[in-house]
């Protein structure tokens, strides 16, 4: 057991080992994301940002929505509120406005602006580097956190979205009935050093190719080791 997973309080080697059958070989592991990357060398976080308030707003306002939609409001949002300062003194209701084209954008504007107040209130203005302080915040969950201490403290980190459960369970990578079981999965699988490259090319193959709905496997370079498609659609 690695010393990150030493921090989930659980064996992962138990989970594994109950899980064999329906994982891939520990073999093929390196052709896959040696694969993954040749189909998808663009693969990278796809919010626009700034600054690590700003990269923690937008992954905050990306939960249940589409990168894409909050990058057509964060510009507007960001220039008239720049910095936690600024954030912490808006009025929610105007925040709304701004950034109501996104789902739950209410609540996210209730958020938002708390977690600015707690940031300037707790951590003069700086966001936290590490998880147990990002968790905190409002609005902030594992998931965001994750992507928070990845993509801007450079951490080696897994944020398991939509995209990275499904994907990593059909692949084999994994077999975990929730977010959790499949980022300590794949934490244990994957070498460290490429948990986070890993987490963005998932993702990019969950919206090009694994698609929810209608996986496009005969287009896929994971197809002849990829358990979803060797079991006909079931896994
Ligand atoms: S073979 Fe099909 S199910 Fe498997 S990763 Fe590729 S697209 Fe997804």
């Amino acid at each position: 057991m690695n010393n990150k997973a030493a921090a989930f309080g659980c064996c992962l080697s138990d989970i594994r080992n109950k899980n064999m059958n329906k994982l891939i070989p520990d073999t093929q592991i390196s052709v896959i994301l040696d694969r993954l990357e040749t189909m998808h060398p663009e693969a990278a976080c796809a919010l626009d940002f700034g600054t690590r308030f700003q990269l923690l707003s937008a992954v905050m306002l990306s939960a249940q929505t589409t990168d894409v939609s909050v990058n057509k409001v964060t510009p507007q949002l960001f220039a008239k509120y720049p910095t936690p300062e600024a954030m912490a003194e808006a009025d929610p209701s105007d925040v709304e406005q701004i950034i109501k084209t996104i789902g739950l954008y209410k609540n996210k504007s209730k958020n938002i602006v708390a977690l600015s107040r707690m940031l300037v209130s707790d951590y003069g203005g700086e966001v936290p580097g590490n998880y147990d302080d990002l968790v905190k915040l409002p609005g902030v969950g594992r998931k965001t956190a994750n992507v928070v201490l990845a993509e801007g403290f450079g951490e080696a980190r897994i944020a398991v979205d939509t995209h990275v459960f499904r994907v990593s369970n059909r692949i084999g990578l994994t077999n975990g009935k929730d977010p959790l079981e499949v980022e300590k999965g794949l934490m244990d699988r994957l070498p460290e050093e490429q948990w986070s490259r890993a987490h963005h090319l998932l993702i990019f193959h969950g919206r090009k190719v694994c698609h929810a709905r209608k996986p496009d496997c005969a287009n896929c370079l994971l197809a002849s080791m990829c358990l979803y498609n060797k079991n006909g659609g079931n896994n």
